[in-house]
């Protein structure tokens, strides 16, 4: 599909996101093609800019993100671009904002398409979508809306904000973005589950162990502390980007590739996710919080937040469901802040077998999402000159070339929202799920805070997190595979 016509209204246009992703997301979709002449941009933020002033911030963007550039198509693109000055609270903001997106749709010919984009904090997403409703920005073609995460803190605050959006938006056109699913390998799941007989074979109970999902960050809040306080580990990474990355490793296997086949097989997981008692709470979900060093402060001295805060900068877990090819196993996830390094990478264990050699380790397959993209399983065969077994990897990875031609998550998944394709968002129902399970651990762990007693552990910063995560297996030989 080429040159879909559609004017994009984005709120957030001076932000981080929009600057960084957005922008030279959408150049590169110009670039393709999938929009040239007949669209428009208007950004929308509360700073008094000029249209040129936010075309100059566009083409920056873009400099700063691609070594070659053709600056005319630079200007032309750019030229797509206008601002409007906007405080989401002011109703009068809207009216405006409608008028110059009916205009644009006229200079431009979009026919009526119009796709909202909240790239803002999530406290305004409720507002902006009461105000999308109540003064009609919805245009006369089709209608989509892509919201950012965090969607909601808890599961009564998301069914607000959901009942909010859907005031305007049917539910096939609300895109609730979530930029993992954009990752060259956490899009490699699926493939590498149901076209390999030698993996499809053995992805079940009967053959894995565990499974073991880590999204570690190197840096910690930085400036962000008031925002991360609201916030913490398990709301920012755990109910979406673990979760999607586990809904994927576990799901049954879809009829076809077709969206409504993987959200249907992904509900059929979500229905049988086991919400954890206090109990298993207690015994297998780890929380904590970096302690300061010589250079670095700790949590609870960062800017922004309270000396007493409980908030974790650290959470680990177990996962399980009573469906799927994977019923029954334990799936763990930890991710924190301030760990020895950036790493996103997923490891399946494998069951221990008996040998006629005596002991071997038994098999695993990684995934490694971030820095970089690859798969290795671990596999044995002889010593050469010596007795016994030896360990060795199969690598499955990417040449430069290769991960010079990968996209990056956000232009993948505007390009989807674009084409209308909804694979790669998140159903409402698979959301509710995952705060349904959220909100569980929270409330155990907030009850333990009002207890006076809460169980946060301080870890040491840049190693892997509190050593306490490292008892939460069910099994007792089970550990780390990433360590
Ligand atoms: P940001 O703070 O850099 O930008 C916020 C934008 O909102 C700015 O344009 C600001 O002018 C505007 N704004 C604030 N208050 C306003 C008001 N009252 N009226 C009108 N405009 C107002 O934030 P960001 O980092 O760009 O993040 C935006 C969203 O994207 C958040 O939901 C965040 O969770 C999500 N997100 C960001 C990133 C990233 O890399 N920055 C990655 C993933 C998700």
């Amino acid at each position: 599909m080429k040159n879909i016509p559609l004017v994009m209204i984005l709120f957030g246009g001076s932000g981080d996101l929009a600057h960084r992703k957005l922008y030279p997301a959408l150049f590169n979709l110009y670039e393709q093609g999938l929009i040239h002449d007949n669209f428009a941009v208007i950004a929308t933020a509360r700073r008094p800019w000029s249209h040129e002033y936010l075309r100059e911030q566009v083409s920056d963007a873009i400099h700063e993100t691609h070594e070659v550039v053709d600056e005319n198509e630079i200007s032309a693109f750019a030229s797509h671009f206008y601002y409007q000055s906007h405080d989401v609270t002011n109703v009068e903001h809207y009216v405006t904002l409608k008028q110059l997106a009916h205009d644009l749709d006229e200079k431009y010919s979009a026919q009526g398409n119009r796709l909202f984009y909240m790239a803002m904090a999530p406290r305004f997403f409720g507002t902006i979508a009461t105000h999308i409703n109540d003064q009609h920005l919805t245009g006369s073609g089709f209608n989509r809306i892509v919201v950012e995460k965090p969607f909601g803190r808890d599961l009564a605050s998301a069914e607000e904000l959901n009942k909010q959006i859907t005031a305007s938006f049917k539910e096939n056109e609300i895109f609730r973005i979530d930029h993992y699913l954009g990752k060259e390998m956490v899009q490699n799941i699926l493939p590498l589950r149901f076209t390999n007989p030698l993996i499809k074979n053995i992805w079940n109970s009967d053959n894995i162990q565990n499974i073991q999902v880590t999204l570690a960050e190197r840096l910690g809040v930085e400036a962000r502390g008031g925002y991360y306080e609201t916030s913490g580990a398990l709301r920012d990474m755990v109910q979406n980007h673990i979760f999607q990355i586990i809904t994927l490793l576990a799901m049954p296997e879809p009829k076809d590739i077709s969206a409504a086949s993987i959200h249907e097989a992904k509900k059929k997981l979500l229905d049988s996710l086991i919400i954890p008692d206090k109990d298993v709470i207690k015994k297998h979900f780890v929380r904590g919080q970096y302690a300061g060093s010589d250079t670095t402060f700790a949590y609870k001295n960062e800017p922004n937040v309270d000396e007493n805060s409980t908030t974790e900068t650290f959470a680990a877990g177990e996962v399980k469901f009573t469906e799927g090819p994977v019923a029954g196993v334990p799936i763990y996830f930890r991710t924190g802040k301030e760990f020895k390094e950036k790493k996103n990478r997923i490891d399946i264990v494998l069951k221990h077998i008996n040998t006629p050699y005596g002991k071997a380790h038994s098999n695993n397959i990684t995934i490694v999402i971030d820095p970089k993209s690859e798969i290795f399983i671990t596999i044995n065969g002889k010593r050469i000159s010596e007795p016994g077994i030896r360990r060795e990897n199969l690598d499955y990875t990417f040449s430069k070339e290769e991960l010079a031609q990968v996209p990056d998550g956000y232009e993948r998944l505007l390009h989807d929202v674009i084409v209308n394709d909804s694979t790669n968002f998140t159903e409402w129902s698979e959301l509710k799920r995952y705060w349904q399970f959220i909100d569980a651990v929270e409330s155990a762990w907030d009850e333990e805070n009002k207890s006076g007693k809460p169980d946060i552990p301080q870890y040491i910063p840049y190693r892997m997190g509190p050593k306490e995560a490292n008892d939460i297996f069910e099994c007792a030989t089970a550990h780390w595979i990433y360590e």
